[in-house]
């Protein structure tokens, strides 16, 4: 088969990959749930491979066509801005964008009209909302851990993606706003999809078909 009619996918490690295992299992593309140190993983589908990478690097890959698709979470997607076809939403890593702070803050007020800091994943994101909302705040960007940033000091404010809860309790913080609901989309490459049309549109069909008979997260 020449390349043009195979399809390169880009999975993100982590915790997206098993469930993005799965949901292309139940469309009947088959692949090994650990990839182990493979960056190149074949499927039971000889049209279609998958490519393993960080999952900041999927919309990457998918952007510049190195992948024709990819899965990855909408936060990140948002945050990179990249220029990549959403076509489908799979209904898995759903949780949301939140701004929290610690239980005992007068929130939204700072002590003495102070500048909120605020510590983040994602910046861009982080700064979007608050210049919405018109209020002046301090980004400081953080590449995880972020619930202790506030018991540190390093800021007041956190904004960091929810699920459970859990772990904002654990940290003596409070949920105040959430800013997007986030979930795993299929992304696609706009020249690909052009091109690569009919095994686009056959995928998406059986994704959408075992999707639609998988049991809803959440
Ligand atoms: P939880 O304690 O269940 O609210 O989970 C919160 C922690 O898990 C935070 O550190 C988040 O960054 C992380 N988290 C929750 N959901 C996701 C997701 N869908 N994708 C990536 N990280 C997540």
């Amino acid at each position: 088969m020449n390349s043009r009619q195979r399809l390169r996918i880009a999975l993100a490690k982590g915790r997206l990959y098993q469930p993005a295992v799965a949901c292309f299992g139940r469309a009947g593309v088959r692949l090994d749930p650990d990839p182990g140190r493979r960056l190149l993983i074949p499927s039971s589908d000889p049209a279609i491979d998958f490519l393993v990478v960080k999952p900041a690097d999927v919309a990457v890959y998918v952007e510049s066509g190195a992948a024709d698709l990819g899965v990855t979470g909408t936060d990140i997607l948002r945050e990179s801005g990249a220029d990549v076809l959403e076509p489908l939403e799979l209904g898995f890593g759903i949780c949301r964008l939140v701004v929290a702070s610690p239980a005992e803050d007068s929130w939204p007020q700072r002590p003495g009209g102070q500048t909120a800091r605020v510590a983040t994943k994602y910046p861009r994101l982080a700064w979007g909302h608050f210049a919405r909302a018109g209020r002046p705040v301090e980004i400081v960007t953080v590449n995880g851990s972020v619930e202790v940033a506030p018991l540190l000091g390093l800021a007041h404010w956190i904004v960091d993606l929810v699920d459970t809860g859990n772990t904002l309790k654990a940290n003596g913080l409070v949920e105040r706003e959430t800013i997007l609901t986030i979930g795993a989309v299929l992304v696609a490459n706009r020249a690909s999809q052009k091109l690569k049309l009919d095994q686009h549109l056959a995928l998406m069909r059986r994704l959408e078909s075992a999707e639609s008979a998988a049991p809803k997260e959440g």
